[in-house]
């Protein structure tokens, strides 16, 4: 008993943030033009050289800055500029995904 409880919460938590800094980016479709993101430019928030002294002032605090960085960016469509993009794995993804694959298709 004691502190176990306490430590092991602290190392679930930073693993979850782990989880959230390090993933990758779904691939993203565009609402307006119809255009397939993989690899879209984001307006980030925050500055890498604060995410860089967060992380030798103590690991938790870079790795917050950066999960919040990474979570409040917002895509913008390489073909349109708008930041109209949504996960393409999305319901509405997958419905505009599959529209303009059969457009494509010859009838
Ligand atoms: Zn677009």
């Amino acid at each position: 008993m004691g502190n176990h409880g306490g430590w092991i919460l602290f190392g679930v938590c930073l693993l979850v943030l782990f989880a959230v800094a390090m993933r990758d980016d779904p691939v993203r479709i565009c609402t307006r033009c119809h255009a397939v993101n993989k690899d879209p430019k984001t307006g980030m928030h925050g500055s890498g050289w604060v995410t860089f002294w967060l992380l030798c002032i103590g690991i938790l605090p870079g790795l917050v800055y950066m999960a919040w960085r990474r979570s409040t960016r917002t895509p913008i469509c390489q073909s349109c500029g708008q930041s109209t993009l949504i996960p393409i794995d999305s319901p509405a993804g997958v419905e505009i995904s599959r529209k303009t694959t059969s457009e494509r298709l010859p009838h």
